[in-house]
C-alpha cells in the first residue's frame, strides 16, 4: 500500500542543525587547530632557549607564557608560568620584547549580543517544535500551513490482489458489482451507446460481512487502482479541511481514471443534515456538501466509480442517495448456511487441511456468524493444530475453534464448585431437552459445561438444519420456551434459582418484545407498529413509537408471553424428569457431549 502524503521536513530542523554545527566548530575544532601550531615546552627548555638567544618575543598571558622564535617563519612555543622573580631580569638581559597581557574577564558587547541571540534562537526553536507537535496531535498529522491543500491520508493500491473468488456467499452482491467491473474493463462499449453507468454504489450490511473486501475485489477484477479513505478521515479539527480533502481525493482519482474510489464508513460524514443548532456540525456539513458537489461535477463516463460502505444506511442524508450519486444500494447480509460453508472453504484454501473435513457441520453450528468470524475460525483452527503438534487441520480443531470464536477460550483454571457444576449441567440439559422435545425447535449440536473466557459457564449449541427467512409465531414462542428451559430445570431440581440465567432472560425478553411490538403477533395490538428499529445492522436497537399508556400494556403482554413459555418449559421437564437427571449426570461426567450422544440417551428406553 502506498500512501500519498508529502512528508515536508520543517525548515526549522535545518536551522537547528546548522546552528549546532557552528557551535561545535567554534568551541572545539577551531581552538584545537589554533593550539596545535603552538608547541608546548617545559620551563627549563624555555630558560635554555632564552639564554641561547633563540627567542624574539615573549608574551605572558594568564598562567601561560607564549614565546616566538627568531627567523622569517618563527616557531611558537608555550610553557606554564613559574614563581620566578628573576623572570623579568632574565627577559631584559636576553633582549627580547616582552609584555604581560591582562585578559579582560568582563565580556565584550559583541559576545554578549552573541550569547543573547543564541539563547533566543534556542527558545524560538523549542517553541516552534512544540507548537508543531501540538498541531500534529490536534489535526491528525496535517500541516496547518498548507490550508486549502490537504495532505489527506488517501491510500491507493495499484493492484488490490483480491478477486471475486476471495468473496464467498455474497452472490447477489457480486452480480450487482459485476456490471461495474465490466464498465471499468471496457468503458467505450457503454459510451458508444450513450449509457451512463451508476457513479456510485453503496454497500450496506452488518460489520464483518465483507463490504470492504468486496470493494477491493471489484478493483482487483477490473484491474484498476483502488483509492480508499475512511469517512472519519474527513472530519477534521478545522472547518474547511474535510472539504479540501474531498476535493483532493476526486482530483487524484480523476487523474488515475479508470479507478475505484472507496469511502469506508461513509455514515461519519454522510449523516442527515439537521437544522437543530445544537447538533449541527459545520465541518461535517461542509464536507458532505463538497462530496455531493464533486459527485455531480465529474462525468461518470470518465471511469471513476465510487463505492461506499456503511452499516447505518438509515442515517444517511437523502441527498446522497438520489440518482446520480449513490443510487445503487447493494445489500451485503450475514451469510446463510451455504454462504458460511463457502466462506469456510475459501479461507481453508490458505491453510493446510485434512482432505475430508466436514465444513457443512461447522456451517450448521455457526448460524448468525459473519464472514470475519468464520475467517477467524479457520485461523484459530490452524493455531490449534500447531499447538497440538499437527501439520494439518482436522475436524476437532475446527469444532474447537468455533467455540473459541463464539464463546472464547476454555477457562481451565476457573474454580467452580461441584455443586455449581451440577446446577450448570442441569441448566444446560434443561435447554437441550426442552429444545428436543418441541418438534419445531432445532436439535442440539453440542452441550458443554466447560467455562469459557467470555464468561459463559456452559452452553447448548443449537443447530439450524434448515435456515428459514420467516419465523412463525409458534417458532418464536418455542424459541422462548427453549430459552426459559435452563431456569426451569434449576427450579424443578434444586428448588432455587441462580443468576446464571441472566443472558437467557435478556434474550427471551427481546424476542417476546419484538413479537408484540414489531411482528404484530399479539391479539391485543394486532398489526399496530409499536416500535421501530433504529439501526437494524448494528444490534437492532429499537425506539418506542407509542404512548406511555400503550407501552405499559405492551410490557404486560410481553410478560404474559414469557410466563406462558416458562410454564410450558416446566411442563416439558416435569414430564421428562428421569431423562433430565440421566442426561445431566452424563454431562456432568463427560463435560462435553455431542448432539448424537444426547439423542441416543434421550431415545433409549429405560
Ligand atoms: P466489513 O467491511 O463488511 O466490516 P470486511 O470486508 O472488512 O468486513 O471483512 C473482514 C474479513 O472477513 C475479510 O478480510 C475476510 O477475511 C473475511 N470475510 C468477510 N466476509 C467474507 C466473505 N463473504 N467471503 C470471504 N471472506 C470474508
Ligand atoms: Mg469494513
Ligand atoms: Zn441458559
Amino acid at each position: 500500500m502506498k500512501k500519498i502524503d508529502k512528508p515536508k521536513k520543517p525548515i526549522m530542523y535545518y536551522y537547528v542543525i546548522a546552528m549546532l554545527i557552528v557551535i561545535l566548530l567554534n568551541s572545539y575544532v577551531f581552538p584545537r587547530m589554533a593550539k596545535s601550531q603552538i608547541e608546548p615546552i617545559d620551563y627549563g627548555t624555555f630558560l635554555q632557549k632564552l639564554e641561547n638567544g633563540e627567542i624574539s618575543v615573549v608574551e605572558i598571558k594568564d598562567n601561560q607564557i607564549y614565546l616566538q622564535g627568531k627567523g622569517d617563519s618563527p616557531e611558537l612555543f608555550s610553557t606554564g608560568t613559574m614563581d620566578d622573580p628573576q623572570l623579568v631580569d632574565r627577559l631584559y638581559s636576553a633582549g627580547v620584547t616582552f609584555s604581560r597581557v591582562v585578559t579582560d574577564t568582563t565580556p565584550t558587547l559583541g559576545s554578549q549580543i552573541f550569547s543573547w541571540i543564541i539563547t533566543i534562537a534556542i527558545f524560538v526553536g523549542i517553541g516552534q517544535l512544540f507548537s508543531r507537535y501540538m498541531q500534529k496531535k490536534m489535526m491528525g498529522g496535517n500541516d496547518v500551513l498548507s490550508f486549502g491543500k490537504s495532505n489527506a491520508k488517501i491510500y491507493v493500491e495499484s493492484k488490490t490482489g483480491k478477486t471475486f473468488d476471495d468473496v464467498a456467499g455474497q452472490e447477489e452482491a457480486k452480480e450487482a458489482l459485476e456490471e461495474i467491473v465490466d464498465f471499468l474493463h471496457n468503458p467505450t462499449k457503454y459510451k458508444d451507446i450513450g449509457a451512463n453507468l451508476p457513479k456510485g454504489a453503496l454497500l450496506v450490511g452488518p460489520p464483518g460481512t465483507g463490504k470492504t473486501l468486496l470493494a477491493r475485489a471489484v478493483a482487483g477484477e477490473a484491474n484498476v487502482p483502488f483509492f480508499s479513505i475512511s469517512g472519519s478521515e474527513f472530519v477534521q479539527m478545522f472547518v474547511g479541511m474535510g472539504a479540501a480533502k474531498v476535493r483532493d481525493l476526486f482530483k487524484q482519482a480523476q487523474e488515475k481514471a479508470p479507478c475505484i474510489v472507496f469511502i469506508d464508513e461513509i455514515d461519519t460524514i454522510g449523516k442527515k443534515r439537521d437544522s437543530s443548532g445544537f447538533n449541527s456540525n459545520d465541518e461535517r456539513e461542509q464536507t458532505l456538501n463538497q462530496l455531493l458537489t464533486e459527485m455531480d461535477g465529474f462525468d461518470g463516463k470518465e471511469g471513476v466509480v465510487i463505492l461506499a460502505a456503511t452499516n447505518r444506511p438509515e442515517s444517511l442524508d437523502k441527498a446522497l442517495l438520489r440518482p446520480g450519486r449513490f443510487d445503487r444500494r447493494i445489500p451485503v447480509d450475514l451469510p446463510d448456511l451455504q454462504g458460511r460453508e463457502a466462506i469456510l472453504k475459501v479461507h481453508a484454501r490458505n491453510v493446510k487441511v485434512e482432505p475430508d473435513l466436514d465444513y457443512n457441520a461447522i456451517a450448521r453450528a455457526t448460524a448468525g456468524a459473519n464472514g470475519a468470524e468464520l475467517a477467524n475460525m479457520i485461523n484459530e483452527a490452524a493455531i490449534r493444530a500447531v499447538k497440538m503438534g499437527r501439520e494439518t487441520i482436522n475436524q476437532s480443531d475446527l469444532e474447537e475453534s468455533v467455540e473459541v470464536v463464539l464463546a472464547g477460550y476454555q477457562r481451565k483454571q476457573a474454580v467452580i464448585s461441584t455443586k455449581e457444576k451440577r446446577i450448570i449441567a442441569y441448566h444446560e440439559i434443561g435447554h437441550a431437552l426442552v429444545a428436543a422435545k418441541q418438534t419445531d425447535s432445532d436439535p442440539v449440536h453440542k452441550i458443554t459445561i466447560i467455562p469459557r473466557t467470555s464468561g459463559a459457564l456452559g452452553y447448548t449449541m443449537q443447530v439450524a438444519e434448515q435456515e428459514s427467512v420467516l419465523m412463525s409465531k409458534e417458532e418464536l414462542f418455542n424459541k422462548i420456551v427453549t430459552i426459559t428451559g435452563g431456569r426451569a430445570a434449576e427450579e424443578i431440581v434444586f428448588g432455587s434459582i441462580t443468576s446464571g440465567a441472566s443472558n437467557d432472560i435478556e434474550q427471551a425478553t427481546k424476542i417476546a418484545r419484538a413479537m408484540v411490538t414489531r411482528f404484530g403477533m399479539s391479539d391485543t395490538f394486532g398489526m399496530m407498529a409499536l416500535e421501530t428499529q433504529t439501526n437494524p445492522y448494528l444490534g437492532g436497537d429499537t425506539s418506542l413509537t407509542c404512548s406511555g399508556e400503550t407501552s405499559s400494556k405492551v410490557d404486560a403482554e410481553v410478560l404474559a408471553i414469557i410466563k406462558s413459555a416458562h410454564q410450558r418449559a416446566r411442563d416439558i421437564l416435569n414430564e421428562n424428569i428421569d431423562k433430565l437427571r440421566e442426561l445431566s449426570n452424563y454431562l456432568l461426567e463427560m463435560e462435553t457431549i455431542t448432539g448424537a450422544q444426547f439423542m441416543e440417551i434421550l431415545n433409549k428406553d429405560n
